[in-house]
């Protein structure tokens, strides 16, 4: 009998390329590929790498090295942001390695064509400008309940420590009705919750014709599909629109959650940084969106450490978090991106300060979640289990729709439903814990 052949899919960085990664190991599956995290020998490996900062860039690098150490034998394609911003010192790795830029990680499936795997013919593509949305298919996940789905690429904004719009080009679309079947195909295939993903998510629509908006797709989304609800991820403070709070507010299938990128609380650092909004507007937005809804789930990005970030600047980004209360911080270091402006910015922070603000921010997000969570006992929340359950599970792993993760206590005959109600009851050890009770969305 013929041996399966074997596949290890390695990813870092963003949602984004977590969406592409799981897709492409649909792909190899359909190829007929056992596709697992490890595998002692794999005849074929693939890395989507990131390099958003000199540490992402870092890690990507020892990432393929290592790999190539360890599997001499295997086949290794290289894809991501890395490998279309700096391909070259990558192809020292390993003999047998396929290097494949932004625009022909889209054409994924014709490379990994036997044909296409050959040792004696390394291959190295790359192109500056991707053109069309690369559509990858959706990444369904057996035994998964949530899965991401890539809607949108690309940036055309141009912060000044991001080297995104270089790596993966200008923003484009995944047009509606492709959207719509791949939704159909994750709902079908057992899927509750959908992340619609991008890298500059509040553009989706923009560059299609006619032109069209997010909320006008997850309007469609909802429509088409039956049972799933849907969560998009960071969305630019400047383009959560009212439609799109009230969305979440209104409609049980579309998650009370917005994650927002506010980086700075100081205008001065926002205009550096060259973010297109004042850190009022994000305060402004947070309280439009907690007056339709009080449990809304906010998160914030935050940078720190940006250069000419003083102590005035920093105490005034800590005093608008707490303005704000957000449910959680996402906190990063600034770290300067080569083949970005903010490189040579001056002054910089020190690496003690730059450490310092860091913890600070970080123990307040820990506070900051701890006050959520208390906020949320004694009530009913739709959440989805984390994987599909059976008869025998007692306790299940859940998410909420305002992104709380609950562990439910599931009472005997309780009916199997994709998405259900749990009433929260205690905090045990930081985790939330609460009883499945009945009804659903
Ligand atoms: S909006 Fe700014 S930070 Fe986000 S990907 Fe575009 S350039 Fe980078």
């Amino acid at each position: 009998m013929e041996r399966q052949k074997t596949a290890m899919v390695k990813v870092l960085g963003c949602k984004v390329n977590q969406a592409e990664a799981a897709a492409m190991a649909r792909i190899l599956e359909k190829k007929g590929y056992v596709v697992h995290g490890e595998i002692p020998e794999p005849d074929l490996i693939v890395v989507n790498t990131c390099c958003v900062t000199a540490s992402a860039e870092g890690k990507s690098r020892r990432m393929v090295k290592q790999l190539a150490e360890r599997h001499p034998a295997a086949s290794i394609i290289v894809t991501g942001c890395l490998a279309e911003i700096n391909p070259l010192p990558l192809r020292s790795s390993h003999s047998q390695l396929i290097i494949l830029g932004t625009a022909d990680k889209d054409r994924f499936a014709d490379f990994v064509s036997e044909a296409s795997i050959d040792p004696l013919c390394p291959i190295e593509t790359r192109s500056q400008s991707p053109g069309e949305f690369g559509d990858l298919g959706p990444a369904v996940i057996a035994g998964r309940s949530r899965a991401f789905l890539k809607v949108q690429d690309g940036c055309s904004q141009g912060c000044s420590y991001c080297i995104v719009p270089k790596a993966r080009g200008k923003s484009r679309s995944l047009p509606p009705h492709r959207t719509i079947s791949h939704a159909l195909e994750l709902e079908e295939s057992g899927c509750a919750e959908i992340v619609l993903t991008g890298v500059h998510l509040g553009r989706y629509g923009v560059d299609l014709t006619p032109r069209t908006s997010l909320e006008e797709l997850i309007e469609r989304l909802l429509s088409a599909c039956e049972h799933a609800r849907f969560r998009f991820s960071s969305v630019e403070p400047q383009e959560i629109t009212d439609a799109l709070v009230r969305l979440a507010a209104e409609n049980p299938r579309v998650c009370r959650h917005f994650h927002i990128p506010l980086q700075s609380g100081d205008d001065a650092i926002l205009q550096r940084m060259g973010r297109p909004y004042r850190a009022s507007l994000v305060v402004d937005l947070a309280d439009r969106i907690r007056e339709r809804s009080e449990a809304t789930c906010i998160g914030l990005d935050v940078m720190v450490g940006f250069p000419g970030e003083d102590e005035r600047s920093f105490a005034a980004t800590h005093s608008l978090i707490e303005r704000i209360e957000p449910a959680y911080l996402h906190v990063f270091p600034f770290s300067p991106r080569p083949g970005t402006p903010a490189t040579s910015f001056h002054p910089k922070v020190s690496q003690d300060q730059l450490r310092q603000r860091v913890e600070e921010l970080r123990t307040l997000s820990a506070d900051l979640r701890r006050r959520f969570f208390k906020s949320l006992l004694g009530m009913t929340l739709y959440v989805v289990s984390e994987k599909s359950w059976n008869d025998s599970d007692k306790i299940l792993i859940a998410r909420s729709d305002n992104y709380v993760p609950v562990r439910v206590r599931v009472p005997p005959n309780t009916p199997q439903q994709p998405i259900f109600s749990v009433k929260l009851e205690t905090i045990v050890d930081e985790e939330v814990w609460g009883t499945a009770v009945a009804g659903s969305p």
